[in-house]
């Protein structure tokens, strides 16, 4: 799909992705005076109306979000950081970080894993790209095994002596018997825009992103972020 084509009559679409990160979004859309009319996770409707008659929401899959804003079906979506990592962000503008859904982006594996031993470690992740770019960057060799969930169980039954997954509280490690090794990268949220839709519809693209912006900033002048940014 290509969103050049002469359809800006069209309302505006927001990709967005159900769970942890819509929760977190909709105020932050609410201040903008933006949100859908229905409750996504009640519906079973993948386009959802807007609260204001010039926008829709699409609900999709996390991962999908960036290929959806990239090609044109929608304008604006909402995806983590690491989601965008992998995907390779060069296909969209990503105007504003939201500072919602904080993790971090880890290696992680058993406490007596020791990292700076020559051996070829195999990673379990589903971020094989961003694990590749990161044991290349160490100078390490590895073996990269792709997995859609639960890295966790990997080193458990001798799948992969390592992973690279996002890490919030640390509590899903601790469970599994592991602890974080090393640091890939910060995660949270971002707003991110079609190309071309940020030409052809600038200003009302403009208005939106710097209303969520205001409200970004509000809520963080209350709640300053545990990594200080
Ligand atoms: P925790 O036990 O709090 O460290 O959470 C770890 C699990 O929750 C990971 O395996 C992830 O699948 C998931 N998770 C935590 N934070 C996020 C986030 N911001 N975005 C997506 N998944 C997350």
């Amino acid at each position: 799909m290509n969103a050049g084509r002469s359809d800006t009559g069209r309302r505006l679409r927001i990709a967005l992705s159900k769970g942890r990160i819509f929760d977190e979004t909709l105020p932050l859309f609410d201040a903008a005076g933006i949100r859908p009319s229905e409750d996504p996770e009640k519906s079973r409707k993948l386009i959802l109306p807007g609260s204001e008659a010039d926008v829709e929401f699409l609900i999709v899959r996390a991962s999908d979000v960036p290929t959806y804003v990239q090609h044109g079906g929608a304008d604006l979506g909402v995806v983590g950081k690491d989601v965008l990592m992998e995907h390779g962000a060069e296909g969209v503008l990503e105007p504003l970080d939201l500072k919602i859904a904080r993790c971090r982006l880890m290696v992680a594996g058993f406490p007596e894993t020791d990292l700076s031993t020559s051996r070829r470690f195999r990673v379990a992740t589903k971020y094989t790209d961003c694990a590749r770019r990161h044991f290349a960057r160490m100078g390490r060799q590895v073996e990269i095994i792709k997995l859609y969930g639960s890295m966790e169980l990997a080193p458990l039954v001798g799948l992969s002596e390592l992973i690279v997954d996002v890490v919030d509280t640390g509590s899903t490690l601790k469970a599994n018997g592991l602890v974080p090794l090393e640091h890939i990268s910060h995660i949270s949220s971002r707003l991110i825009v079609n190309r071309a839709s940020m030409k052809i519809r600038h200003a009302r693209i403009s208005e939106i992103v710097d209303r969520i912006a205001d409200a970004v900033n509000a809520v963080n002048a209350v709640r300053p972020s545990p990594d200080g940014s």
